[in-house]
């Protein structure tokens, strides 16, 4: 057992802490009021290497594992929740889509600009009759010729209006169920392809949400990524990862909400004394930091065992399920100790509230990990 960090992953650490602190933290609450998407930020974040974290340098990639795409994602989540599940969705979702199942020609061309940052990538798998039960996917691509010609809509995207690319699910074949559905890459600017209403959210506001509309959308044959009617499998497997980096967006946010309190608590005076002082404050405070520690070892099982091949369906769905659930609630505690001003736009701790809401409920609800945990465990017996 060894529960250091090596020294490459410590200079990542805090080379993203750096990026995040300096260049993120001054602009969040601006573009979080105006709903804006951090573009410049993210190009930033690519030339750094964060947006090509686990790819293979042969594709433009930084080489590195989950471990550190876990690392890296709290710690732009510490800062901001926004631009970490940006960084996630189109790490984790999109280009691991490509990288995963799709030929070396599909990654030459679409991976290599996700991994360099040139491009913004997105992954639509929900539909508006199809969250949960993704497998209930109604939108279709059916063959003709050399073409697919796709029709549907999709709904809640991260990066649905401004990725340059974007992978779809359609039903192919219709009478094999979850059989039957396939992936797709398309870009935006395709005729037939077209972002839909972009979402006015709670949380997460300069993150982008948007529908995506496809209106015979042809696409060559060759953008089919993966088997014809692995879609959904391949998509299962992409969560199964996915997990890992929602859990440590809601860690990163959990640190934020956790530290922010904690100096605040030093400052605040109240009956002539600082509010750390007193007992139910410092309660609230260890058992904040308790939580946040257990999240964290968690996360780090789940994402070394993704680094070492191993099936992490269970275990991610416990790192993301407990992250999120502990994080709703450190950021609740958070919000408690900085009384009225924990409400008010001036601190940082009502948008920790605000945006940590997603994480027990993106890439998988609570209810949804529970079942799925429940699963693993009875398969054991
Ligand atoms: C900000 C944001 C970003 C997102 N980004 C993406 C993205 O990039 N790509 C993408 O494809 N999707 C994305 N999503 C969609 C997200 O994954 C879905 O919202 C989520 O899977 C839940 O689906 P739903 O919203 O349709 O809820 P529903 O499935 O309608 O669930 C409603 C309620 O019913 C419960 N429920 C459903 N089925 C069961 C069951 N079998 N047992 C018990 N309870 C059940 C749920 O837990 C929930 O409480 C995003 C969502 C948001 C809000």
């Amino acid at each position: 057992m060894d529960f250091e960090w090596s020294e490459e992953q410590k200079l990542l650490r805090a080379t993203v802490r750096e990026f995040a602190e300096k260049e993120i933290s001054p602009s969040v609450m601006e573009f979080d009021e105006a709903q804006k998407f951090p573009s410049d930020l993210m190009k930033q974040a690519g030339e750094l290497g964060l947006l090509g974290i686990m790819f293979p340098e042969e594709y433009g990639g930084a080489g590195f594992g989950y471990a550190e795409y876990a690392l890296v994602v709290e710690e732009i989540s510490r800062v901001d929740g926004s631009m970490g599940i940006s960084v996630a969705a189109h790490n984790g979702l999109c280009a691991n889509h490509i990288h995963l199942f799709g030929n070396d020609a599909q990654r030459r061309r679409f991976l290599t600009p996700l991994a360099s940052g040139k491009w913004i990538g997105g992954w639509s798998l929900t539909e508006p009759t199809a969250g949960s039960d993704a497998g209930g996917t109604r939108s279709v691509a059916r063959l003709d010729g050399n073409h697919w010609v796709l029709n549907g809509s999709k709904t809640f995207t991260t990066h649905g209006s401004v990725g340059d690319v974007i992978v779809v699910f359609a039903v192919t074949d219709k009478d094999k169920g979850k059989h039957g559905i396939s992936a797709f890459v398309i870009e935006h600017g395709t005729p037939g392809f077209r972002a839909g209403k972009k979402e006015n959210k709670m949380g997460l506001r300069a993150s982008d949400t948007a529908e995506v509309v496809m209106e015979d959308c042809r696409i060559p044959q060759d953008q089919l990524i993966g088997e014809r009617g692995h879609g959904f499998i391949d998509a299962m497997q992409i969560l199964d990862g996915g997990r890992i980096s929602i859990a440590a967006l809601a860690l990163g946010m959990a640190r934020g909400a956790y530290e922010a309190a904690l100096g605040y608590s030093r400052e605040r005076e109240q009956f002539g004394q600082s509010i750390a002082e007193f007992q139910a404050i410092q309660f609230m405070l260890a058992d904040m930091a308790t939580k946040i520690e257990a999240a964290a070892l968690l996360i780090a099982q789940a994402a070394w065992m993704k680094d070492q091949e191993r099936n992490v369906t269970k275990v991610a769905a416990m790192a993301k399920l407990f992250a999120s659930e502990i994080g709703v609630e450190v950021a609740d505690r958070a919000l408690q100790i900085f009384g009225g001003y924990g409400y008010v736009k001036d601190f940082p701790v009502e948008k920790y509230y605000r945006d940590m809401k997603l994480c027990t409920i993106g890439e998988g609800t609570s209810e949804i990990h529970r079942l799925v945990i429940a699963r693993e465990l009875l398969k054991s017996l």
